[in-house]
């Protein structure tokens, strides 16, 4: 009886096959599939429909990092013949239009909710039992045979004075200008494709990391190049050192780093990881397992230790990566509603970050294929065809690592343009188990960057018993 009318109030039922908590990536995908195959499905969001990666994650970051490639794009314009005069930038024209945008996206996830006849319900909801949910605004009570909870994950900020001051990732897509100078605290995902938008739209940035390198777990090429392309662009990159603290003064935050050295900052940001959203979900206290970051334990079918509530995505501790939350929702519901038990592989996840350089990578990393066998490491640099009738020095790297004597590709990494694209076609051929001989059998496009990757001859190193050879 859902969506029905009576003397012009909406008269709706509070019995659902599935309840799903939190309308992001997982939670709207499950709901969809959910509710195609016939069953009754309410999502509950008290934010907006889409989720971190639609309204404040990888949609609005991938129209920034557009936004600040012009930079780069105005510099080599001239060896092409343009003139292009001093182009200027206008903040508030971005965020106006990246706005418009996500208002529009989130209203086609709305549609693709509401076609197949999932009621959407703007509020919060705790878990009060196996099978009942309560709404904290309307004071609405769901029953459900299913919970999936798809609550996602927020910004963690370390504990330290003045830690109000700072802005992370969400603040970020609506500030009202732009600062003139930025600290981004982290390594990871967020801090450099950050430091890249920012440095692309003239801030002055500086990355300060507690570890030696960026990306840690990334092949030790990508992590070193990227480091370079970086800093060929301005950014400062401060190592092994922490922010212990945070004050303002005038305008600008003053940051006391580990190293006893006190600097200004038009703005300072944390982009120190991201923690799943379980608290106040009443999980817990129906005896929901979660994991001590506070995650909650699932098995292979996303499962939790009450068998009637189920997790996907972020709020669960797998990958935090929106394709992996979707195709989690999806393998939900086809287990729990299409009678097709899925679990999902993620043995094999391609990892793309939209920084410039621009970094794509699926499979080991040279460090780590070396632990596994014998190995050879085909790598190549070169100057990217766009960039070589200007002064540009930028360098691409490819690398491609197999089994020894032409085995079985087991890592294929790539820094430079359309390094995320070229990787998304290089997961398919490595999750089918493909040789060396495989990729030389594809006939090279030319002249293209991934031409590369099909055309190596001879390894141009090999490891043999974890050692290093020629
Ligand atoms: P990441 O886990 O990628 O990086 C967190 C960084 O913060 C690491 O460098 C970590 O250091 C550092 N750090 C953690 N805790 C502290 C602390 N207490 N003090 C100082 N430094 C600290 O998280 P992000 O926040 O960048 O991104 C969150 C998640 O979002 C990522 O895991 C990723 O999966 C996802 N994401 C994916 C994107 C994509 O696919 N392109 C884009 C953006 C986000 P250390 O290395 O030493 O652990």
């Amino acid at each position: 009886m859902r969506g029905l009318y009576a003397s012009g109030v909406r008269f709706v039922s509070d019995s659902f096959d599935l309840v799903v908590i939190g309308a992001g990536s997982g939670g709207v995908r499950a709901a969809r599939i959910a509710a195609t195959y016939g069953a009754r499905v309410a999502i509950v969001e008290e934010y907006r429909v889409g989720g971190t990666c639609v309204i404040r994650g990888c949609v609005p970051k991938k129209l920034f990092v557009y936004a600040s490639r012009y930079k780069d794009l105005f510099e080599i314009a001239p060896s092409f013949g343009w003139d292009v005069g001093t182009p200027s930038f206008d903040w508030a024209t971005l965020v106006a239009n990246k706005d418009k945008e996500i208002a529009r996206l989130e209203a086609a996830y709305v549609a693709g909710l509401e076609k197949p006849g999932a009621e959407i319900i703007r509020d919060r909801a705790t878990v009060t039992g196996p099978h009942s949910v309560k709404l904290q605004k309307s004071g609405r009570e769901l029953t459900a045979g299913t919970i999936l909870v798809a609550t996602g994950a927020h910004p963690f900020i370390p504990d330290i004075p003045g830690k109000e001051l700072a802005i992370t990732s969400n603040e970020a897509f609506h500030l009202e200008q732009l600062p003139h100078s930025i600290l981004i605290e982290g390594g990871g995902f967020i801090s450099v494709e950050f430091a890249t938008i920012f440095s692309g739209l003239g801030v002055n940035t500086t990355i300060v990391y507690r570890g030696d390198k960026l990306l840690r777990g990334f092949d030790e090429d990508l992590r070193t190049g990227l480091e370079a392309g970086l800093e060929a662009r301005g950014v400062k990159i401060i190592h092994q050192t922490n922010v212990l603290g945070l004050r303002q003064t005038g305008d600008d935050v003053t940051v006391s780093f580990s190293d006893g050295i006190d600097a200004p900052f038009g703005a300072v940001m944390f982009a120190t990881g991201r923690s799943p959203n379980t608290s106040g979900l009443g999980l817990e206290a129906v005896g929901v397992e979660l994991e001590e970051d506070g995650a909650i334990a699932v098995d292979e079918y996303s499962q939790s230790s009450v068998p009637s509530i189920y997790a996907v995505g972020d709020v669960t501790n797998r990958a935090q990566l929106t394709p992996i939350a979707i195709r989690e929702g999806h393998a939900f519901a086809d287990t729990v509603f299409g009678d097709r038990p899925t679990a999902v592989d993620h043995s094999l996840i391609g990892e793309a970050v939209f920084s410039e350089p621009e970094v794509g990578t699926v499979g080991l990393s040279e460090h780590d294929a070396a632990t596994h066998g014998d190995i050879d490491v085909y790598v190549t640099r070169f100057r990217p065809m766009i960039n070589t009738l200007s002064l540009k020095s930028d360098r691409m790297m490819m690398k491609l690592i197999t089994r020894a004597d032409g085995g079985e590709v087991l890592g294929v990494h790539v820094l430079g343009p359309g390094a995320a694209e070229i990787i998304q076609m290089a997961a398919i051929p490595m999750g089918m188990k493909a040789t060396k001989a495989d990729f030389d059998r594809a006939i090279a496009m030319h002249p293209t960057a991934a031409e590369e990757l099909v055309t190596f001859k001879k390894p141009s190193y090999v490891y043999r018993a974890g050692v290093k050879q020629p």
